[in-house]
């Protein structure tokens, strides 16, 4: 349900037309492996992540005797599923549960955080603490606060131009003392000074390490899938500034291609664990590889 929601545009776009590749009772030919392949890397599948899935899927078309081109549907949903199930991560059991959010300006961070917030506190009866510290773009604090008073979450706060450091303290203070479940960071995503972010990173690391040796429990990077192979670039940037544990990818709702998630499990080489599927508090979706792959392909 949410899950097609979010590849409405996908399903109607270019994952219609590899569906309709398959909707023939024809043999199976190279010509048909090749308008698959242009297909895939159309639909932001991205060349390399491409080129594995279809020799995947000849692989195990091959190994099943699959001669025909409907049946080779199911062996490509079948190697579409595991490009996502290499990538498992249990989360760590911790409370207060850290969860650093980083991602580039634009990404959808904010919007992330306050459907985060909302999910623990309205779905799982979790107490959540916000703690904004990306201080460094205009009006990033106010959005969150906006969000948050929303969500009907506190935030900590020091203003735009405050040392970020400064707040994730006194997040991490408050959280201890309020016996919080969930403390979220919201962090700046200025690539374009990577040394800088990697150096305040690694700060505020530290100052969360000082008072929680095994936190962050979760390193969440956040992607949106408008940006295509370029978000998959810039977030890689990013990982080398900060060690990251997990994806969200946003705006899946916003894009006919939807071929990008392929694209960040197999690059990223991290776990998807949500999916932004609209603009609303409560569009988003833990993400499901095979209820994914079914949505796409369906
Ligand atoms: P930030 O700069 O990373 O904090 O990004 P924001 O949270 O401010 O989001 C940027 C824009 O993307 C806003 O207009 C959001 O409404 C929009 N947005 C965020 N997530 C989604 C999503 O899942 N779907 C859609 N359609 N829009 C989104």
């Amino acid at each position: 349900q949410k899950i097609d929601q979010a590849t409405a545009k996908a399903r109607s776009g270019l994952f219609g037309q590899i569906s309709g590749l398959f909707a023939v009772d024809d043999p199976i030919t190279e010509d048909f492996w090749d308008d698959l392949e242009a297909l895939l890397i159309q639909a932001d599948v991205g060349v390399e992540t491409t080129q594995y899935l279809v020799n995947r899927t000849k692989d195990r078309c091959n190994r099943n005797g699959v001669k025909r081109v409907r049946e080779a549907k199911g062996m490509l949903k079948a190697e579409m599923v595991r490009v996502f199930q290499d990538q498992v991560r249990a989360p760590a059991q911790a409370k207060p549960y850290v969860l650093l959010v980083v991602g580039v300006n634009g990404a959808g961070k904010t919007t992330l955080i306050a459907k985060l917030a909302h999910r623990l506190t309205v779905q799982y009866g979790k107490s959540v603490l916000l703690a904004a510290a990306d201080t460094f773009r205009a009006a990033a604090t106010e959005q969150l606060e906006t969000w948050a008073s929303r969500a009907g979450v506190p935030v900590i706060t020091r203003g735009q131009g405050a040392d970020p450091g400064a707040v994730v303290y006194d997040g991490v203070e408050a959280a201890l003392a309020q016996n919080v479940d969930v403390l979220i960071i919201d962090t700046a995503g200025r690539l374009h000074a990577k040394a800088n972010l990697m150096r305040e990173l690694e700060k505020l690391r530290n100052i969360i390490r000082r008072h929680i040796p095994d936190a962050p429990h979760e390193v969440l990077l956040v992607i949106d899938a408008t940006t295509g192979q370029n978000g998959v670039l810039q977030a890689k940037s990013l990982m080398q500034a900060v060690e990251v544990t997990d994806v969200a990818v946003t705006k899946l709702d916003g894009t006919a291609k939807g071929g990008i998630a392929f694209a960040i499990a197999q690059d990223i080489e991290r776990p998807i664990r949500y999916i932004g599927t609209g603009e609303k508090m409560t569009d988003l979706a833990m993400f499901d590889s095979q209820a994914f792959v079914d949505s796409l392909l369906s």
